[in-house]
């Protein structure tokens, strides 16, 4: 997959694309990332890239033109990328989101900073506006590389195991079971007995009791989106009854969530 990236700090990428498992997805060809500013795009011997707004207020606005000629540079070629603008004001992002964008072959990501983008480029280049939250950045570039890493991490050969994506948080709407790693006793807690028994049938049983108890008193209304199995369904009853599940969750904190 192909991400270009519009932003007037494309230094901001550095560190972000040459460590860990991005810069591996890049050398393995998996993604690949094209960095444009809109400074390239201007004609002024300043590069001016913003400006102030129409109507007076704080701040400046990010100018149109070089804005647009930078969005249409990287748009040229047989298929054209979806367009995302990052935005407080978009769609929140969630991971149905990220793994259908997933499925594209080609994005670009558009990102503001100051008071935002002038309004008409967003009207007529951007396919879609996403927002990484319900707070404020001070740049697309953050939100950028939260949704560049979040796609890029379904992609096959990515991660290691591709089972790791699959089990992970939020993937069948559900959050994941806990970890544990070495060793058995931590500061007199210790690992769930199922994951020490080698019953892979156990393991599974306890990890799926797990995620549907630490969904439930986390993150509730997850559940009614959530595509649980006839096996899932009956372990959630049993977990619902006879006891509230707060004191079943929180009853030992190594059965903790
Ligand atoms: N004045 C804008 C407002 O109130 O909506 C906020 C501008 S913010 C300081 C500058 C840029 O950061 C935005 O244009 C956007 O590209 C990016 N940004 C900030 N928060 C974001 C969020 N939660 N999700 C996605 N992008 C965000």
């Amino acid at each position: 997959m192909r991400f270009d990236v519009i932003t007037i700090f494309p230094e901001l990428f550095a560190s972000f694309l040459s460590e860990s498992l991005m810069a591996k997805a890049i050398e393995k060809k998996i993604i690949e990332v094209r960095l444009s500013s809109p400074r390239d795009f201007t004609s002024d011997r300043h590069h001016t890239a913003d400006d102030r707004p129409y109507g007076g207020g704080p701040g400046m606005v990010l100018k149109p033109e070089p804005m647009a000629a930078a969005i249409e540079a990287v748009s040229r070629g047989p298929a054209r990328p979806w367009r995302i603008f990052l935005s407080p004001s978009g769609t929140r992002l969630n991971q149905s989101r990220v793994r259908e964008l997933s499925r594209l072959d080609s994005l670009i990501l558009i990102c503001g900073r100051y008071e935002g983008l002038d309004q008409r480029v967003i009207d007529l280049l951007a396919d879609e506006e996403i927002s990484i939250g319900d707070y404020v950045v001070n740049g697309g570039e953050v939100p950028a590389m939260v949704l560049m890493e979040a796609v890029a991490r379904l992609l096959p050969g990515f991660m290691g195991k591709s089972q790791s994506a699959e089990e992970e948080s939020h993937q069948g709407g559900l959050l994941e079971y806990p970890h544990y790693t070495r060793p058995p006793e931590f500061r007199g807690f210790l690992v769930p007995e199922p994951l020490l028994s080698g019953n892979h049938k156990a393991v599974r049983e306890w990890r799926l009791k797990r995620a549907l108890a630490k969904t439930l008193a986390l993150r509730p209304e997850l559940l009614a989106g959530a595509d649980l199995s006839a096996e899932a369904l009956k372990a959630l009853s049993r977990l619902n009854s006879p006891e509230p599940v707060s004191s079943k969750v929180r009853k030992s904190k190594t059965e903790g969530v």
